[in-house]
């Protein structure tokens, strides 16, 4: 088994910037997009719990679920192939040659990827998919989709402790809402967390991320809340303002911010510090969860 290099904690850099120093608050960026180069970032802290517990458990077969673009698929390639996994990726949808970059990374890092169509994807969990699953290949550890149990919420609430500077608040982007669920429980007290919906109509994430925290704790903090504006569409939909926003970043501050969450997360921690929601004197920790990632290695 051969462990590459993580990059933990991951750093946490101060962002120099006149939009928001104007207002009066410190804005500071934790790198977790620099954990390791195939791991997008929370995408390790919500692995690393349940590659132990599968080890232990005796599986030598990780499976999971995910749409064609999943980091979450990629992040689970990885890992079986770092950690001496097998692995299955149940992709939603039908197969389309030539892979996509994420699909083509996978099987490079010796996934199985199998099809479900849309109808079948919705009945994922249910025990007679289950058992075909496992008639066809074998017993395995079962990974939700996106990666979220109780096993990755405890990952994610390490995170906190890790940031070595005084902060009141913490940022994260929401896709499942286990990194949101994780890191509100790894908070101090009069330290909040603000979630950043990924998706459209995201009040869903309110129950799930109360779940999260009770399958994970047996309790639910009340010290996070989730934006829901800032969804620029619908998840993986982008407009030309937010592909404006990324460029300028970029040309500010040398950092390409992954579009599909961690670019709208920034537009709206920018946006709340305009509104005058992060307040003079707040210091606000935003999380890069991930790269702008190519899978191209
Ligand atoms: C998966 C992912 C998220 C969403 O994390 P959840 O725990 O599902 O809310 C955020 N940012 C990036 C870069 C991701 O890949």
């Amino acid at each position: 088994m051969n462990s590459p290099a993580f990059r933990l904690p991951s750093p946490i850099e101060e962002l120099h910037d006149e939009r928001v120093r104007r207002h009066g608050v410190r804005l500071y960026l934790k790198r977790d997009d620099l954990i390791h180069p195939e791991f997008t970032g929370n995408k390790w802290r919500k692995l690393r719990y349940n590659l132990a517990a599968a080890k232990e458990q005796g599986h030598s077969r990780l499976l999971t679920f995910g749409g064609a673009y999943s980091n979450h698929i990629a992040a689970t390639a990885a890992a079986g192939h770092h950690f001496g996994f097998e692995t299955v990726g149940v992709i939603r949808g039908e197969a389309h040659e030539p892979l996509n970059s994420v699909l083509a990374f996978s099987t490079r890092r010796g996934m199985v990827l199998t099809y479900h169509d849309r109808d079948t994807y919705r009945h994922k969990t249910d025990a007679d998919v289950l058992d075909r699953l496992r008639a066809q290949f074998g017993d395995f550890y079962l990974l939700p989709e996106g990666g979220s149990n109780a096993l990755a919420v405890k990952g994610c609430a390490e995170l906190p402790a890790e940031i070595d500077i005084e902060f009141d608040t913490v940022c994260c982007a929401c896709g499942t809402g286990g990194t949101l669920a994780g890191i509100a429980h790894g908070l101090r007290k009069n330290q909040t967390a603000v979630g950043f919906a990924a998706l459209k109509g995201g009040d869903f994430l309110v129950g799930d991320v109360e779940r999260l925290q009770r399958e994970a704790f047996g309790a639910v903090s009340s010290n996070w809340t989730v934006r829901t504006e800032f969804h620029f569409g619908g998840f993986a939909k982008r407009r030309g303002e937010l592909d404006a926003f990324i460029d300028d970043f970029e040309a500010r501050h040398g950092l390409r911010l992954e579009w599909v969450y961690v670019a709208k997360m920034m537009y709206g921690v920018f946006a709340l510090i305009e509104q005058g929601v992060f307040r003079s004197g707040e210091r606000v920790v935003a999380v890069v969860t991930g790269p702008d990632q190519s899978f191209s290695s």
